[in-house]
């Protein structure tokens, strides 16, 4: 059994990890599945709809819409059904719609829904690299802030599910990255110490900072060079890179243990409480733009 506190918390630094690690963890959405991809075609779906003609502006009010309508929801100032609504409203009016009616919001949802889910792809180094791992003998778990059924979902139409043993999803968990507890769960899950599992992930906050908060080893993946020259964290642009990373163990992350901190401490807002929805999907990270995309 292993202690629950952060090693911030205990004031303490983060233990050397085994180089060879016992468990390996994902994210899911923009680490495994394209979910930018597949959200930009959901938003094309939906401009078409409304004749928006302009993508780059409708990308960037989407995301920020996202975020504020997402947050509203995990404050429990709006409905789920309510912040889909607020969402889509603010894109038509931008498009020169306003004042659309609740059910022809919802319509439009559904279509982007649609859309999402059809534009479903991994990236192409995640069948190999869990593949190549799985043959190893590492232990594979998926932790993401989405929600169960969707995530689930995705994981099967990616033909990827028979590679993990444990796939902790933030609104069944009642907790989302960064807290520590998720990860914790997933550690126990696999009945491994955190200090002998890597976490790996696309969110500096979500992903980076909270496995260092719960005793794992982070790697971020920073596909697009978002984060470079922005953290000490160990960093890698694509997925075989862990391949020679877990056998040699070189390249150590130092943690950024004052950011960490704030994650670990109890007054932490960064997570919602038990009993209050999940995060946005990964939420916005301390180091690059926001890619939250909830359903
Ligand atoms: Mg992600």
């Amino acid at each position: 059994m292993f202690a629950l506190l952060p090693y911030a918390m205990r004031n303490e630094t983060m233990p050397d990890p085994s180089p060879t690690p016992a468990a390996i963890f994902f994210d899911l959405d923009d680490t495994l599945l394209d979910d930018h991809a597949a959200s930009s075609a959901g938003l094309r779906t939906l401009m078409d709809r409304l004749g928006h003609p302009e993508f780059t502006a409708a990308r960037r009010l989407w995301d920020v819409q996202t975020d504020i309508s997402f947050n509203a929801y995990i404050d429990g100032r709006l409905t789920l059904a309510e912040q889909r609504r607020e969402r889509v409203r603010a894109l038509a009016s931008q498009a020169g719609h306003p004042d659309l009616p609740d059910e022809h919001c919802d319509e439009l949802y559904q279509l982007y829904l649609r859309s999402h889910r059809e534009a479903w792809r991994s990236f192409p180094d995640v069948a190999p690299v869990l593949g190549e791992l799985a043959a190893a003998g590492v232990r594979l778990g998926v932790i993401t802030n989405g929600i169960e059924s969707f995530q689930h979902d995705k994981l099967a139409v990616l033909d990827i599910t028979h590679h993990f043993h444990t796939i902790v999803c933030a609104d069944t968990a009642r907790v989302a990255k960064p807290d520590p507890q998720i990860f914790h769960t997933a550690c126990r899950h696999l009945d491994v110490d955190p200090g002998r599992c890597w976490h790996i992930g696309d969110q500096l906050r979500a992903d980076a900072l909270g496995a260092v908060a719960a005793g794992l080893r982070p790697v971020l993946l920073d596909r697009h060079a978002r984060h470079h020259g922005q953290n000490d964290i160990a960093t890698i642009s694509g997925l075989d890179e862990l391949l020679p990373m877990s056998g040699n163990g070189e390249d150590r992350p130092r943690p950024a243990m004052e950011q960490a901190r704030s994650i670990g401490s109890p007054d932490s807002a960064a997570a919602p409480p038990s009993g209050q929805p999940p995060a946005p999907q990964d939420g916005v990270t301390a180091g690059g733009p926001a890619d939250p995309e909830p359903q």
